[in-house]
């Protein structure tokens, strides 16, 4: 049997080494999630919030070594991996709660002729067995945000986290059977997407593919997952305006972090940053002074803010399209340096739209920055996007605010903040090549359940 080796991508060092699971292992697991659903799909509400809010606590008492995993096998800096931790915590704490208000509405019968003398109720019953799956850069939330919505609706799953980073998603499976999950309700299958990941796609068994993910990965997956529900959560090439009236002492810092936070490998990291002419220089100034002064290198050093980046060849990606851009008359504000996996922040000018680093997912730390002479042509600019998840402007005039929000189209818009804010228990997801359908626990919920409509005939 194949293995897969899980490396600190600081080091280099092999952490773990895993079975891979081929299409018969993936069976074998769908089988297990459907003997498990009858059982777990009647466990009542209160059961199986006190499950989730139990592993929650299990989570938020191994804190520190949740942390210490996603450091390493990811190669997030670790306040941001701890960040991860406390908030992985919430979104099982949200699905806890969640699990106790799962309901449907009344139908008013009579509203049509020929439903008088009926009473009509629909409830929210669970999908069946959900495959999940889930990107490397955040190994805990974005599972949490498949888990723990799939079992706070009843729902049994398979999970397969990504390929670089299964060992968080064993961790936090360990904290679930301490916390009295059955067997069956929650299996993991580990290895590479076109392996594993496409076997469980095409597998006939489970009703729904929630994945997260990259824009090419999720076509392929709406092409060959067959009759079954299907969730995208995919990528973006964010972006935010920032006008004259906008405090710098608040943009500065937020765009720094929103750019380079994770090496820019989040799905809203800050891409294309939209400055307006009267404030550019000023703002330009402080931004390149507080990229300049980020600590790079090792994410376990506890006041680390830039590790590598996930794998070689993500970095020579990023590197190529950085050079390229340089070539077609981009310029860095910051010196170019790359060694092995590690790539120091990069602030270009000068781009132009059809330049890869603007107009492709880069999901690398780099940021160009592009100054606009009045708000219709930065809104423009902005809008100016295939992909369509979040997207942040600065300004303190409601009426300017209002024009982003009805002119964008994407999942969200941030006001006075960059595209990368994100609580868990909001609406999340993206338009367009950004994806299908929300999460955000309530959201995945109603995504992750069948409405089932119960009519009375109280006629004669
Ligand atoms: P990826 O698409 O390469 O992999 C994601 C998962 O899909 C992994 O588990 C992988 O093994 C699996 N996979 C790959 N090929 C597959 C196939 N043919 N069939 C089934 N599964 C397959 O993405 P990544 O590099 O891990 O993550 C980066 C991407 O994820 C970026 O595009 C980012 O924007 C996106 N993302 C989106 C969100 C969101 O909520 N919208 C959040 C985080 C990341």
């Amino acid at each position: 049997m194949a293995a897969l080796e899980v490396i600190d991508k600081f080091t280099g060092e092999i952490i773990r080494t895993l079975p891979i699971a081929e299409a018969a292992d993936v069976d074998a697991a769908v089988g297990r999630a459907q003997r498990a659903f009858p059982a777990w799909a009647a466990t009542p509400a209160h059961r199986r919030s006190a499950i989730l809010l139990g592993a929650a606590e299990r989570i938020r008492a191994r804190t520190e070594e949740f942390a210490t995993l996603i450091a390493r096998e990811a190669g997030k800096a670790w306040k941001y991996a701890a960040g991860e931790v406390v908030r992985s915590v919430e979104t099982f704490t949200f699905a806890g709660e969640e699990a106790k208000r799962i309901h449907g509405e009344t139908v008013p019968m009579d509203a049509s002729a020929f439903g008088e003398g009926r009473v009509g109720f629909y409830l929210r019953a669970p999908l069946g067995v959900v495959s999940a799956i889930t990107p490397f850069n955040f190994p805990l939330n974005l599972v949490a945000h498949k888990v723990g919505p799939a079992l706070a609706a009843g729902n049994t799953l398979v999970l397969k986290p990504a390929e670089e980073t299964p060992l968080t998603a064993i961790l936090m499976a360990e904290c679930f059977r301490d916390a009295g999950l059955p067997d069956g309700v929650m299996e993991l299958v580990h290895g590479p997407g076109e392996v594993t990941g496409d076997a469980l796609v095409r597998h006939p068994g489970p009703a729904k593919v929630s994945f997260t993910g990259s824009p090419p990965v999720g076509a392929h997956i709406l092409k060959v997952a067959g009759l079954k529900r299907v969730t995208l959560e995919l990528g973006n090439n964010s972006g935010t305006i920032v006008e004259p009236d906008a405090s710098l002492d608040q943009a500065v810092p937020r765009t720094v972090m929103s750019a380079f936070a994770n090496s820019g490998q989040v799905c809203i990291s800050l891409q294309r940053l939209y400055v307006h002419e009267a404030i550019a220089d000023a703002f330009l100034e402080r931004f390149v002074a507080v990229t300049r002064a980020l600590k790079i290198g090792n994410p376990l050093d506890r006041d680390c803010d830039v590790g590598p980046m996930i794998s070689d060849e993500a970095a020579d990606r990023a590197e190529t399209w950085i050079r390229e851009a340089l070539d077609e008359g981009a310029r860095a504000l910051t010196d170019f340096r790359r060694e092995g996996r590690m790539l120091w922040p990069v602030v270009l000018t000068n781009t132009r739209p059809d330049m890869k680093v603007m107009c492709r997912e880069a999901f690398a730390p780099l940021v160009s920055v592009v100054r606009y002479r009045s708000f219709e042509d930065g809104l423009a600019m902005l809008a100016d996007s295939p992909y369509g998840l979040q997207a942040g402007i600065y300004t303190n005039d409601l009426k300017k605010a209002f024009r982003a929000v009805a002119a964008l189209d994407v999942g969200g818009v941030m006001v006075n903040d960059t595209s990368i804010f994100r609580v868990d228990h909001m609406p999340y997801g993206g338009n367009r090549m950004s994806g299908i359908g929300r999460e955000g626990v309530r959201f995945a919920i109603e995504e992750m359940t069948n409405l089932k409509l119960v009519c009375l005939n109280l006629g004669d």
